[in-house]
């Protein structure tokens, strides 16, 4: 079966909210061009996003940090597969926070008007920029893009003030590490998948804002 790219996406979304069914097919889909340093590189910042929203509990960081990721930086984009989502679950009035670029482009300020608090009003159906933060988010990660050159696991940047993803960084490098010496090789991203998977698995609901 053929699948187009808002697919994977969706598919994406779903297996970050924690159907992890979802989300180890995207990672067989893209094992077929796992050769690229591109989809290389993306998959491995797959593994990272899946470790901050199912695996590890970063709730106590980001209530501590009160939400700094929906007020500081660019607006955040908002794909036309997200707004697809969002079209079916937003009053009208909520819609019109969303600001049109075209028919595929949203952005959503920051400050958001979506932030309640530290809590995100819309996390069930947040944008895929809002649940990649910040192992996908683009002005973060630009230097972790241009110097990856297919070889070991990509040095991806995290704010100084994201305490819940310096956290996920750590304990990412420790199973990298572990693995490295186990292997004797970096581990290719289904391995830290699994290992992560076979530390953190609790059959439970997502764990960030
Ligand atoms: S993800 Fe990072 S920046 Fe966002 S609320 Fe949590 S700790 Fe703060
Ligand atoms: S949609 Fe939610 S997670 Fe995304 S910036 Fe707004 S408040 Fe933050």
């Amino acid at each position: 079966m053929e699948i187009n790219v808002d697919q994977i996406n969706l598919m994406t979304k779903k297996g970050l909210r924690g159907d992890l069914k979802n989300f180890e097919s995207v990672l067989d889909f893209l094992e077929k061009y796992g050769n690229a340093t591109i989809v290389k590189y993306g998959m491995y910042s797959l593994v990272f996003q899946i470790a901050m929203n199912k695996f590890i509990d970063i709730s106590k960081e980001c209530e501590e940090c009160g939400g700094k990721c929906c007020q500081i930086g660019y607006p955040v984009p908002v794909y036309g597969f997200d707004y697809e989502e969002l079209r079916n679950k937003l009053s009208m009035e909520d819609l019109k926070k969303l600001e049109k670029v075209d028919s595929n482009l949203f952005l959503l300020r920051r400050p958001c008007k979506f932030q309640k608090g530290w809590y995100c009003s819309i996390h069930k159906f947040k944008p895929y920029a809002c649940l990649s933060y910040p192992f996908a988010t683009e002005d973060e990660q630009r230097d972790a893009i241009n110097s990856y050159d297919g070889k070991g696991i990509p040095d991806f940047k995290v704010p100084e003030y994201c305490k819940a993803g310096m956290r996920v960084k750590h304990i990412m490098n420790q199973i990298i590490t572990d693995l490295t010496n186990k292997l004797g090789r970096p581990p290719t991203p289904r391995e830290l998948y699994n290992e992560l998977k076979s530390r953190y698995y609790k059959n439970e609901e997502t764990t960030s804002k």
